[in-house]
């Protein structure tokens, strides 16, 4: 297939589009989005493809960033303030960080895809969002053609959110991600999993442990993106109010996992709610959940969107009939 996606995105989604091109500075980004307008889309920015469902054809360019990069803006005895190109690799960089004994975002290891697209979602697991350690963007805009640089609250993360994904959408590309870490351990082991695995492995609360914890944790509960299409959680685990979880709990006889977020609310587990249902291990055509993980959507064929897109609507329209809830999905789903 001309301009094949399936190899550019982990779900391996059949997809292609019109042009593809990588960008590793910003006169090559200018350059590719020029030659880009003779296409009917503006061009999408990708990273490593692994937060995103592509569509079979994709009527513009596919520009993948590969800005590298990391250098120390300043320090201080307690804190590195670090820039990080967009392109770099996501894991590299966090397991750079530790060999440098630069802390805080050890529980943030093993999540696939570039430092770029971290604040597109405000990344997070194991109870850290990468919100808590950047403090600054620098971004190019489509429209002006101007860089500028965006504090962190400009970012406005919330929960798997920021304003990359709303009114800024495409319109902003990430070239460098700022950071600031600490040269102090701080060590946070609240998450119920993390904490579990530490304790009965008797494991120390190291930033090197927590990195290996959360590396041996994320390899039995998720499929390698080398050898199964997927995209990490398809669902974004739902959040309700403190109210809403008590009166769920009451209605049902189970006990719904939970975890209380630091503003209140309460974090449900949607593949909880999926495999309450019976939909753990369920497959649909090329598509099914991963029997160890009922939030993971695996693919394992010639499957494209539009199947995808059908099971993800069988499985929110069964948790909303029995729960109430609705699942949004988690990964960018790109129209065509
Ligand atoms: C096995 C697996 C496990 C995962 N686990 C987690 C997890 O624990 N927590 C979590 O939060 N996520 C997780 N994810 C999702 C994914 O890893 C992250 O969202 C990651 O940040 C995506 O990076 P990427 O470079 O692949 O982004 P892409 O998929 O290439 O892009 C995602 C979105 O970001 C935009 N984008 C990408 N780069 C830029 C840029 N430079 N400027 C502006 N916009 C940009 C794209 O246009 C798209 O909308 C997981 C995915 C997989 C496959």
């Amino acid at each position: 297939m001309k301009n094949s996606l399936c190899a550019h995105n982990t779900l391996r989604l059949q997809a292609s589009c019109d042009a593809i091109d990588t960008f590793d500075s910003l006169d090559k980004l200018r350059q590719c989005l020029l030659w880009s307008e003779q296409f009917a889309r503006d061009a999408l920015i990708l990273g490593y493809g692994s937060n995103v469902v592509l569509p079979v054809f994709y009527p513009g360019m596919v520009l993948f960033n590969r800005i590298s990069g990391v250098e120390v803006v300043s320090e201080t005895d307690d804190h590195v303030h670090v820039a990080v190109g967009a392109g770099e690799n996501w894991h590299n960089f966090v397991e750079h960080c530790i060999k440098n004994d630069w802390f805080g975002l050890e529980n943030l290891a093993l999540i696939p895809g570039s430092v770029g697209a971290a604040p597109v979602q405000n990344i997070g697991a194991y109870g850290v969002d990468v919100s808590k350690f950047l403090i600054q963007c620098d971004v190019y805009c489509r429209s002006t053609h101007n860089c500028y640089q965006m504090s962190s609250a400009e970012c406005r993360f919330g929960y798997r959110d920021s304003v990359f994904k709303h009114h800024s959408k495409g319109q902003l590309v990430i070239l460098r991600v700022h950071f600031l870490l600490h040269k102090m351990p701080q060590s946070q082991v609240t998450y119920p999993s993390l904490s579990r695995y530490l304790d009965s492995n008797q494991i120390s609360h190291s930033p090197r442990s927590i990195f290996d914890a959360v590396v041996s944790i994320r390899n039995k509960r998720l499929p390698s993106v080398d050898n199964i299409g997927n995209v990490g959680s398809f669902f974004v685990n739902p959040v309700v109010s403190q109210a809403r979880f008590d009166v769920l709990q009451s209605q049902f006889s189970c006990r719904f996992d939970h975890y209380v977020l630091a503003d209140g609310q309460v974090k449900l587990f949607a593949g909880q709610l999926l495999r309450l249902l019976g939909w753990q291990a369920a497959r649909c055509g090329a598509f099914s959940l991963f029997e160890q993980n009922a939030l993971v959507m695996t693919h394992d064929g010639e499957g494209n969107q539009n199947d995808c897109l059908r099971f993800a609507a069988l499985l929110q329209e069964s948790v909303a009939s029995v729960f109430g809830i609705e699942l949004a999905i988690e990964p960018e789903v790109v129209a065509s």
